[in-house]
C-alpha cells in the first residue's frame, strides 16, 4: 500500500514535466505564458487573466470502467480525460488557458504514471493549456480535471431563436460505436481498430469551428450525450423545441461499419462525439456557407417543446433518448 510518501512523488512527477511558469504556450508563438504567475508547487497557483476576456471554467470526472476501461493504455486515457473537457472549452468559444487535476490512483505505479503524464503533457501543449495545479488521493482510479479558458464572445445555450437552422460539425457515431470494441466486447478489423483509437481516445475539441461561427451562432454545445439529447438542452435553455431531419445526418462511416441497420439510432442517441451542435439565425446563412466549414444542417429550431424527429417526412421515434449518467 503506498504512503503518503509514494504520493509526494507522483506530485513530484508532475512538477517536475509541468513547471510551466514562464514557458512558452505552444501556439502562441513561443511567446512566454505570461498568465501563469505561480505554477504547480505553492498552496495556489496564482493566475493573471487575459485582459477584458471573460473566463470559462468547467470540470469533469472520468471514472474507471464507467467512462474508460481501467485497463487501457494509460497515454490514451490521458488523452481522452483532457480532450473530453478541452471539448467544454470549445464549445464554448474559449482559448484554453489553464487546468488543475485530481488523480485517484489505488498504486503508485511508475509503469502506470509514466505514460499518463506523458499522454497529460503532450495534449496539453498540443492545445497550448497548461497545468497549474493538482491533487494526487488513493482510491479507485478516477481522473477530474478542470479546465479553464478566455473567450471574447462566448457561445451559450440559450440564445437560439424559432426557425434557426440547426448544424453539427463533421460526423456523429463514431463515440458510441467505437465503445464494443474499447469494451473488447467484440473485436472489429484493423481499419476498426484504428477509427476507434481516433474516435475515442483523441476526439478533436471543435475549437476551430467555434472560432469560425462565433459570429453567426445564437447558441451551441459540444455533443457528449447524443444529439437528440444535446439539441433538447439547447432547446430548455432557449425556451425552445426543434425537428430534426434526421436524413440528413452525417453518419460516422464507423458507426455504419459497426451499428449497421442502428447507425442512424447511434448517431442520434450515442454520446461521446464531442462534436459540435449549434443554431444559426436564416440571415446569418449565406455568410456562413461561404467559410466552407465542415459542418452539416440538420433541422430547425421551432417555438412548440420537445424535439420531434423526421425521417424522409415520416415522424420517427428513437428507442433512446441519450446517455444517462445516472
Ligand atoms: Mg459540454
Amino acid at each position: 500500500m503506498p504512503g503518503p510518501g509514494e504520493f509526494e512523488l507522483i506530485r513530484e512527477y508532475f512538477s517536475s514535466r509541468f513547471q510551466t511558469e514562464g514557458q512558452p504556450r505552444s501556439g502562441s508563438q513561443g511567446s512566454a505564458d505570461q498568465s501563469v504567475v505561480l505554477g504547480i508547487g505553492d498552496d495556489c497557483a496564482l493566475l493573471s487573466p487575459p485582459a477584458g476576456k471573460t473566463l470559462a471554467t468547467s470540470v469533469d470526472t472520468l471514472v474507471a470502467d464507467v467512462h474508460f476501461p481501467a485497463s487501457a493504455d494509460p497515454y490514451r486515457i490521458a488523452s481522452r480525460a483532457l480532450r473530453v473537457n478541452l471539448s467544454d472549452l470549445a464549445a464554448m468559444n474559449a482559448e484554453p488557458l489553464w487546468f488543475t487535476l485530481a488523480l485517484t490512483l489505488p498504486e503508485s505505479n511508475p509503469d502506470w504514471l509514466e505514460p499518463f503524464a506523458r499522454g497529460l503533457s503532450e495534449t496539453a501543449q498540443l492545445f497550448g493549456i497548461t497545468l497549474v495545479g493538482g491533487d494526487t488521493t488513493k482510491g479507485p482510479l478516477s481522473i477530474t480535471i478542470q479546465v479553464t479558458g478566455a473567450c471574447d464572445a462566448p457561445l451559450r445555450r440559450d440564445g437560439a431563436g424559432v426557425g434557426d437552422h440547426i448544424f453539427v460539425s463533421n460526423i456523429l457515431g463514431a463515440g458510441a460505436a467505437a465503445l464494443p470494441i474499447v469494451l473488447g466486447e467484440i473485436e472489429g478489423s484493423a481499419e476498426q481498430q484504428q477509427q476507434v483509437d481516433a474516435a475515442y481516445y483523441f476526439p478533436e475539441p471543435q475549437f476551430a469551428v467555434a472560432r469560425a461561427i462565433g459570429d453567426f451562432a445564437s447558441a451551441a454545445l459540444d455533443i457528449s450525450d447524443g444529439l437528440l439529447g444535446d439539441i433538447a438542452h439547447i432547446g430548455e435553455a432557449s425556451g425552445l423545441g426543434a425537428e430534426l431531419d434526421l436524413e440528413r445526418l452525417p453518419i460516422a462511416p464507423l458507426a455504419q461499419s459497426i451499428k449497421g441497420e442502428q447507425a442512424l439510432e447511434t448517431a442520434l442517441t450515442g454520446g461521446d462525439d464531442y462534436q459540435l451542435c449549434f443554431t444559426v439565425p436564416e440571415q446569418h446563412l449565406r455568410a456562413l456557407g461561404a467559410l466552407q466549414l465542415p459542418i452539416t444542417a440538420v433541422g430547425r429550431m421551432q417555438a412548440e417543446s420537445g424535439v420531434r424527429c423526421r425521417l424522409y417526412g415520416e415522424d420517427w421515434q428513437p428507442g433512446g433518448t441519450g446517455f444517462r449518467h445516472f
